[in-house]
């Protein structure tokens, strides 16, 4: 019996020299291979995996094929070449036919009809690939199934490329199990049950005829099982090799993906990550007359604030220094009622529309970006941070991984913006970098249940975190909102997958408890009807820019030259609460917020330019929360339409970049004024080149004022002579409020009737007659019903009254009285606390003409 040479198609098309070939030896005389890897080229170590353990067994077919779905080559070696390539050791062989093995190889994302499994893309950074996930709740989905080409008749052993994902906390049974069917045949193996790490898994072996054929996954349990890929080979003998980085070798190979990647661009701007920072920086620079690619890893934009997540978006815009900021953000933002909502209330069409409707911008959705090409350069020193020159880093390109086809790609351009939330391009790039080690926000996967008409039931789940009704708060309303959060001391970025399956135990946990344990009397008909299998994160990398700007700054309010995005949103930043956090002191999955609220909401702080570029790649912006922020200063700047208005400026800045051959660092240095004039413009005005002139074109908004668009009724518009809450001297404590809506202006206010408070507006009216005094009121049950109200004129009391803002004001103001009132003396209204029966509602009053 002589040696078999083992080539697979694949490898030889990418490879010359022979180096990358791998061959089988035997003994002569021995009924057994021993098959070894000849290896010259140590960047394919990946090839080692393939080699197939000894024994084999007796030759019962003489040749073996190794074929890809794509390409089929055999290759004979001459001996002298095997020589030239062997190894130290192998001595006693000799060749004497050509070996070949079909393999088929199938990415599970590729599946014609995916059924009711859903595509993850959030994890391929750490597992190399776009995967299959069952995530039916808890019942099982249906069949994701497709067809794929034998040529060769025999055995095939089948694997399948999965992970049992509670086995890394040694929970029991795998809850994610599924199996594999071909030609209407299950296969004796259940998958999803033996690793605790992304591994293949051994199917067993089938024979096949050659022709077409069909494959299925067949979730068990809807308990969230996953399928990388599939992988059928008549080397019955053969593993295949780890595949844990992105686009491996062997996963190439296997694609039969050229060497190179296809190149797209060059674009002026290359914005990677499609969140609201992102969708930000690539509308508002397209609108400058840059040329846009827009590259987002999901099928939807909105990254948090998209309907797989439901974050609603927060964060005060239209005000500010800049009151044009914020102006794109509106055009998409979401305006959902509650956070989670629903589906509809995310708009994904509406932002993708949006997006769409610019002829600058390729949009590449489905895109997950992997790589950069960046090489180092040497330019002028910041005298911020060197005094001598340094070489800094510059971006090329960025390498991009079709997550349907697995396609490779190379987007090149001029400038870059990290809007990806984990500051993926900096990071690979070599951009400075902070991260807060422990202690950091977490991750949250938000959920929702409802209740049927009907008694529902719910699997029991043992392999989810042990949950009673009292290891948890509520979830009031049939949500579980933000707090149901995680891996605040985890690894953000190499542990997300688990991060993302502890929140789901935690879930799943929970609601076992309310439909199995001590909540089950009271949940009969409970229902989940949604649980986000794409985690929300919160804090990760941050890339570091001229300005770090932290907490002092803010509070401060340091005023930079540069000052632009108005940030509204308090300090939040959020820690395990302590009440859950016993019974897994190692992970808790509840938080609670520390709000420090001296931030300004209405003018908002303005966030310097200089917190929006890498102080050391030289052309990368970053926009959303990897920007240049201490984990402090990140709670106030991490809100998505703050986020949205950074990539706004960023935009801006890029198209003065393109005007003037500069960088983003020469914008503030050399173009500041440009900036801000651009700044000053309409969200919905725009340029063909960055050379043109810029045209504003009729439905472009009206501007704000630095507190922003009134919320409220414009008191202009009301009759009489109006003095809103702002115009009142206030005594003792009045709380600001908007929540109930149809107020007068920006804001009302409250004061509880425990503290004497006073509110005094005083005004002349312009002339001598009767007037009716009216109050705008929004009622509410915890209002009073007898609120003193002091009518003086000139310092002397002309009335004294009682108004019930419990139940009047919902239809218009409360008319108070008419009084005779003349022109020429102060008149004064003060409205106290005082044995009011309730809290105090202060809005506004106006004094309305009474015409006989
Ligand atoms: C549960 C929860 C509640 C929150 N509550 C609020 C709230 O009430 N209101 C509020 O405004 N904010 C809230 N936040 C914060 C807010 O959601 C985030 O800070 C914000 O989304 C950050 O915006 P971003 O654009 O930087 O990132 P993201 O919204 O995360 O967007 C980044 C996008 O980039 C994509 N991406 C990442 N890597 C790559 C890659 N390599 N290639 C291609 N694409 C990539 C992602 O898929 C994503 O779509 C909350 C966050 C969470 C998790």
């Amino acid at each position: 019996m002589g040696t078999q040479t083992c080539v697979t198609n694949s490898i030889i098309l990418r490879s010359s020299p022979l180096g990358r070939i791998w061959r089988a030896f035997s003994p002569p005389t021995s009924i057994n291979f021993r098959y070894e890897v000849i290896r010259t080229d140590p960047a394919c170590p990946h090839l080692q995996h393939l080699l197939p353990p000894p024994p084999l067994p007796p030759l019962g077919t003489p040749t073996m094929k190794l074929r890809s779905q794509f390409a089929f080559f055999a290759i004979f070696l001459p001996l002298t070449t095997l020589f030239n390539f062997a190894v130290p050791g192998i001595t006693n062989f000799s060749v004497t036919q050509t070996v070949h093995a079909e393999e088929i190889f199938i990415e599970a994302e590729s599946f014609e009809d995916r059924g009711g499994w859903k595509l993850d893309t959030q994890f391929i950074e750490q597992m190399g690939s776009p995967y299959l996930i069952a995530h039916g709740l808890g019942q099982p989905v249906v069949d994701a199934q497709t067809s794929f080409q034998s040529t060769e008749n025999g055995q095939y052993r089948v694997w399948a490329r999965t992970i049992d994902w509670v086995a890394r906390w040694g929970a029991t049974p795998s809850p994610g199990k599924f199996n594999i069917e071909i030609d209407g045949k299950p296969l004796d193996a259940t998958f999803g049950t033996q690793s605790k790490d992304w591994a293949w898994q051994d199917g067993g072996i089938i024979d096949l005829e050659p022709g077409q054929h069909r494959i299925a996954l067949k979730d068990l349990t809807g308990f969230d099982g996953r399928c990388d890929c599939l992988y059928l080979t008549t080397n019955i003998r053969a593993t295949p090799p780890a595949v844990d980085d992105v686009l491996s070798p062997w996963r190439r190979s296997q694609l039969g993906l050229p060497e190179t990647p296809v190149e797209k661009g060059p674009y002026d701007l290359v914005v990677v990550g499609g969140g609201y920072s992102g969708m930000g920086a690539a509308l508002s620079a397209a609108r400058m007359g840059c040329k846009v690619a827009l590259i987002q890893d999901r099928g939807v934009l909105g990254g948090n604030g998209s309907s797989e997540v439901r974050v609603w978006a927060m964060g005060n815009i239209r005000r500010g220094k800049f009151p044009r900021i914020g102006e794109i953000i509106e055009e998409f933002c979401d305006h959902a009622k509650k956070s989670p909502g629903t589906y509809e209330e995310f708009g994904d069409d509406t932002k993708e529309l949006i997006v769409l409707a610019e002829k600058n911008i390729d949009l590449m959705l489905n895109h997950f970006a992997y790589a950069v090409d960046a090489t180092d350069v040497v330019t002028h020193p910041n005298p911020a941070i060197d005094q001598v020159a340094k070489p800094t880093r510059h971006v090329n390109g960025v390498r991009l991984l079709n997550t349907m086809t697995g396609e490779d790609l190379k987007v090149v351009g001029d400038l870059f913006v990290d809007a990806t939330g984990h500051g993926w391009i900096g990071a690979w790039a070599g951009a400075d970098l902070d991260i807060t080690d422990k202690g950091r926000m977490g991750m949250s996967n938000m959920w929702a249940w409802d209740e049927a008409e009907q008694t529902q039931s719910f699997p029991e789940t043992p392999w989810a975190l042990d949950l009673n009704m009292a290891d948890f708060p509520y979830p009031r309303d049939h949500h579980g909102q933000w707090f149901w959060e995680s891996g605040f001391d985890k690894d953000p970025l190499g542990g997300a997958e688990a991060i993302r399956d502890w929140n789901l135990r935690a879930v799943y946990g929970a609601f076992n408890a309310m439909k199995n344990r001590d909540g089950s009397e009271d949940h009969k008909n409970a229902m989940l009807t949604w649980v986000a299998y794409i985690g929300g994160p919160r804090e990760s990398n941050r890339l570091m820019g001229d300005v770090v700007l932290n907490q002092d700054d803010v509070i401060a309010k340091r005023d930079f030259p540069d000052g632009c995005v108005p940030s509204t949103w308090s300090i939040d930043l959020h820690y395990p609460k302590e009440q859950y956090a016993q019974k897994f002191a190692d992970n808790p999955f509840i938080s609670h917020a520390v709000h420090d609220r001296r931030v300004d909401r209405m003018y908002g702080y303005p966030v310097p330019y200089r917190c929006f570029y890498s102080r050391n790649v030289d052309n990368l912006f970053m926009a959303g929360r990897c920007i240049s922020v201490t984990h402090e200063a990140l709670g106030t700047v991490r809100v998505m339409k703050t986020c949205g208005m950074m990539g706004e400026v960023v935009g801006k800045a890029a198209s003065i970049c393109e005007k003037h051959d500069c960088q983003p660092r020469d914008v503030y240095e050399a173009h500041l004024d440009e900036l801000l004039d651009l700044l000053r413009l309409p969200g919905k005005a725009r340029r063909v080149t960055v050379d043109s002139e810029i045209t504003i074109p009729e439905d472009a908004m009206k501007e704000a004022g630095p507190l922003g668009p009134m919320p409220g009724i414009d008191p202009a518009k009301l009759p009489g002579t109006v003095l809103d809450d702002h115009r009142a001297q206030l005594q003792g404590k009045w709380n600001k409020q908007t929540g109930l809506a149809g107020y007068v202006g920006y804001l009302y206010r409250y004061a509880s009737p425990n503290k004497l408070a006073t509110a005094t507006f005083e005004t002349q009216l312009p002339n001598a007659q009767k007037y009716c005094l009216m109050i705008y009121n929004r009622p509410h049950p915890n209002r009073g019903n007898t609120v003193p109200v002091t009518v003086k004129v000139g310092g002397s009391t002309l009335a004294k009254l009682k108004i019930n803002q419990r139940d009047e004001g919902a239809d218009g103001p409360i008319n108070a009285g008419t009084f005779e009132l003349p022109s020429d003396q102060p008149i004064t209204v003060v409205i106290s606390t005082e044995s009011a029966g309730g809290n105090v509602h202060l809005d506004a009053i106006s004094w309305e003409p009474v015409n006989d």
